[in-house]
């Protein structure tokens, strides 16, 4: 693998792991370690061998909305509270949703292949700043322990 693509990854891998920490320390009172590790849930995708073919491919069943659903109501059906399934739905969704605007998409029709994209270069690196200054903007916001960075 070559560096360009190296940094490309460690780029995307990094973002989706600090949206989903920012979303769950903003929005839940989960363990926000938890929403950075929930955020690169749909990439383990990455380690599918590729003799499986589809739907175990990049973009495949990890990335469907169908499967955000199927691990939020896996959440709570094992804690009935509020915050567990809502940290799954954040980190592991916000990672969903960011990949769903780039060109190569996301399955919404799963168990279809074929979606439509906005096609936005998502892990470019101005997305990427902003998303970072999104997630750095909720947790100057919503979390009130952080007095160092207000
Ligand atoms: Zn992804």
């Amino acid at each position: 693998m070559e560096g360009a693509r190296i940094l490309f990854l460690a780029g995307a891998l990094s973002t989706h792991a600090f949206v989903g920490y920012a979303l769950v320390r903003g929005f839940t009172d989960a363990d926000p370690r938890f929403g950075a590790l929930l955020g690169l849930v749909p990439d383990a995708d990455f380690l599918f061998p590729a003799a499986w073919g589809w739907p175990f491919v990049h973009r495949g069943l990890t990335h469907a909305p169908l499967f955000v659903a199927a691990l939020v109501a896996g959440a709570y059906a094992i804690r009935r509270d509020r915050d567990l399934p809502l940290a799954v739905g954040l980190g592991v969704g916000s990672h969903v949703a960011v990949d769903s605007l780039s060109p190569m998409g996301i399955p919404w029709l799963f168990p279809l292949e074929a979606s439509p994209s906005l096609g936005l270069p998502v892990h470019g690196p101005a997305a990427t700043a902003l998303l970072w200054a999104g997630a750095i903007g909720i947790l100057a916001k919503l979390t009130t322990d952080l007095p160092s960075i207000r």
